[in-house]
């Protein structure tokens, strides 16, 4: 399953709660592996309160002691940054952060690191990966909880998870009407307009080519043009002769 083998690094997280809704946010988009690095708090209360239905996801996480052991059997390391810094890196878009993940879980474990909640990654530690991606936040305010980074570039990983599935053609059994059926509608349509006088047979002007202009865009369903019909038998039925 591709989905298990792309994994969450969290670097040195100070707040366990950051923790608990990174285990949540990666859980409502079908990620489950975290590993921890070196957190520097401990996995309490707060961490499973904010977890909320994902403590499996908290429960599995894994604790490594540095950044390379997290990210050692991976072939694609991909590390955030809120900020292009004065090491300039490979950078991808978020969209292309989740279809690289996507693509290459296929052939094993690859891994999406995050920093820590007041500094982010050391530079070293940006240099383990092989892209570095930035979300285009406010450039004035461009620095995103730690979580919520987690949810975003979490949700963008299923976003191409979902594009690269099989597609279920949408089965469309909406009726419309033929073409013969159309202007049937649109005789008794006119026919009508006549009757009531709101069209003078010897100045038609274009209230036909606007109508037929308007139906034509709404595009009535066969059953829908039949009501249109009916409205139309009920307004002749009511005009005096
Ligand atoms: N002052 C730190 C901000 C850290 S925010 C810095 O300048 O790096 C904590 C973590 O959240 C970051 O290390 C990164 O993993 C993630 N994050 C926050 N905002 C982000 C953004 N705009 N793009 C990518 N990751 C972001």
């Amino acid at each position: 399953m591709i989905l298990d083998d792309i994994r969450v690094v969290l670097v040195n997280t100070s707040h366990s709660g950051n923790i608990g809704s990174a285990a949540r946010a990666m859980k409502t988009m079908g990620l489950s592996k975290l590993y921890l690095v070196d957190p520097a708090c401990e996995i309490d209360s707060h961490a499973s309160a904010l977890s909320a239905g994902a403590s499996d996801v908290l429960g599995n996480a894994v604790i490594v002691e540095k950044l390379e052991d997290a990210i050692a059997d991976c072939a694609l390391t991909i590390g955030t940054s809120a900020r292009s810094r004065t090491l300039s890196w490979p950078m991808v878009e978020p969209r292309e952060c989740g279809e690289k993940l996507v693509a290459e879980a296929e052939n094993g474990p690859v891994a999406l690191v995050f920093g820590r909640e007041n500094s982010g990654l050391t530079n070293e530690e940006l240099q383990l990966c092989n892209y570095h991606v930035c979300i285009p936040a406010n450039p004035e305010y461009s620095s995103l909880n730690l979580a919520m980074a987690v949810q975003t570039l979490s949700y963008e990983t299923r976003m191409a998870f979902l594009n690269k599935q099989p597609k279920q053609e949408a089965q469309d059994d909406t009726v419309y009407p033929n073409s013969k059926q159309t202007e049937l509608f649109y005789d008794h349509l006119e026919e009508t307009l006549y009757n009531t006088g709101f069209i003078i047979k010897q100045h038609p002007g274009i209230v036909m080519t606007k109508l037929r202009r308007l139906f034509n865009r709404a595009r009535p369903e066969e059953a829908e043009m039949n009501i249109l019909r009916g409205i139309l038998t009920s307004i002749n039925k009511s005009i005096p002769k």
